[in-house]
């Protein structure tokens, strides 16, 4: 029988902001579940939401009901962090990386105000398709 701390991290949620891109559901749940020490990933999705969240003057019932998403899954799965997340070739929001990147530093700008006592980070999902975290500086190699 595993010892109750690692029966804890088992259980442990974390929470994606993620776009609807079939193409990036599994690498961003595999990145976070690795990332938050996390065995269940709890996934928000919208069309472009590092967009969405970015914008002021965006659709704010779909701003709020991002934000009353992100709150069930801290309330009722005691969720470690949450990623806001941007990708390669989004339908969604079909514009230059440099822009995503952008708008996934203001997205995380925003969500901090909103939940101050959660972990945020955003991540870039690259055209191969592969994981990384964006920090204030730059995107890293991940
Ligand atoms: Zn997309």
């Amino acid at each position: 029988m595993p010892d109750s701390r690692q029966r804890e991290n088992d259980m442990q949620f974390c929470t994606a902001i993620n776009c609807m891109d079939g193409r990036i559901q599994l690498p961003v749940i595999r990145y976070l579940q690795r990332y938050f020490n996390a065995e269940y990933v709890d996934t928000i999705t919208e069309p472009g939401p590092n967009r969405i969240l970015a914008d002021e003057k965006a659709d704010m019932s779909i701003r709020q009901n991002i934000l009353d998403r992100v709150t069930i899954s801290i309330e009722r799965h005691a969720s470690v962090g949450m990623a806001i997340v941007g990708h390669y070739d989004c339908a969604g929001n079909p514009v230059p990386e440099a822009t995503q990147i952008a708008q996934i530093k203001q997205a995380m700008q925003f969500l901090r105000q909103q939940f101050e006592d959660m972990a945020v980070i955003g991540l870039w999902v690259d055209e191969n398709w592969n994981v990384h975290e964006v920090t204030a500086e730059k995107r890293q190699a991940g």
